[in-house]
């Protein structure tokens, strides 16, 4: 099968697959290499070297339009929950309803958030996620008009 395909908007033949796209953009930047320099230490000179990394800040703009359908995350979402939320909760609910029953009423609205959010990421990765991803496997970009398509889509 050839990879060749023309965009369906301005008819240009350079299109690429959009997971190579991306995958092309992030190489770029996730680089490592090692840094030797000269140190002092208490027995004189020495060498030293040190590994780099560089992640994630030159990232092509190209690469970001390709980037795949994210995932609902769990964690980072119910860490920011669970640290918000006794703040918000309680001072919201005593001033509804002050006394033991608003803070009954917090505790339950807060274990009923973070298990909310669970429930909803684990439908949406398992039911809504995948037909996403299959779209954007078969999906290709134009590199002229940065169209994305899908070739059987049309
Ligand atoms: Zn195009």
């Amino acid at each position: 099968m050839s990879t060749e395909l023309n965009c369906i908007r301005c008819g240009g033949a350079e299109t690429q697959r959009l997971s190579v796209a991306y995958e092309s953009g992030i190489s770029d930047i996730n680089t490592s290499g090692t840094t030797t320099g000269l140190f002092a230490s208490g027995n004189g000179l020495g060498i030293g070297s040190g590994s780099t990394r560089t992640r994630g800040t030159a990232q092509t703009a190209l690469s970001q339009r390709a980037a795949p359908p994210a995932k609902k995350r769990y964690l980072k979402p119910l860490l920011l929950m669970g640290l918000l939320l006794p703040f918000i909760l309680p001072y919201l609910f005593q001033a509804i309803l002050p006394g033991k029953i608003g803070n009954v009423i917090a505790e339950v609205i807060y274990v009923g958030c973070l298990l909310g959010w669970i429930a909803f990421a684990l439908r949406y990765n398992t039911q809504q996620w995948p037909p996403l991803k299959a779209i954007w496997d078969r999906s290709f970009i134009c590199l002229r008009c940065g169209t994305t398509f899908q070739p059987d889509g049309h």
